[in-house]
């Protein structure tokens, strides 16, 4: 399916849609979560129009994850939790909801977990 220019998270990209900025680089955009599953719920997608994480170039994949990491450890740091679950959803089938490759970095303890 050809990439959708007008999914929500492109038009965030295009600063069409506001949203509570954490981090930004050439590659990257993080930003949080607008239905939070936790507190510090955050969002990473990549500035490429890839709607999957299959459909990225290995240099957009690899600053994903970077900036995953960035996130994630930020994240930790700030909040003091125990450690982050992170979840990446490729297609409908999957439950992806936006069209646009993106990473959740959501804040948890094992506890949480085993209590869902
Ligand atoms: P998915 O189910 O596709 O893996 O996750 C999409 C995520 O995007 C959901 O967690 C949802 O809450 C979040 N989301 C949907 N629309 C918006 C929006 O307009 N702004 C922000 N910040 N997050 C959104």
């Amino acid at each position: 399916m050809p990439y959708d220019n007008d999914n929500i998270f492109a038009m965030i990209l295009r600063g069409e849609l506001p949203c509570i900025k954490l981090y930004e680089d050439d590659h990257t955009l993080s930003f949080m979560d607008i239905m939070p599953q936790a507190d510090g719920h955050a969002l990473i997608i990549s500035k490429e129009p890839a709607e999957t994480l299959h459909d990225l170039s290995p240099e957009g994949a690899a600053a994903c994850i970077q900036t995953t990491q960035k996130i994630a450890r930020a994240i930790e740091a700030a909040l003091d939790v125990p450690g982050t679950l992170i979840m990446q959803l490729n297609g409908e089938g999957a439950g992806q909801t936006v069209p646009h490759v993106h990473f959740h970095v959501v804040p948890t303890s094992i506890g949480q977990l085993r209590s869902t």
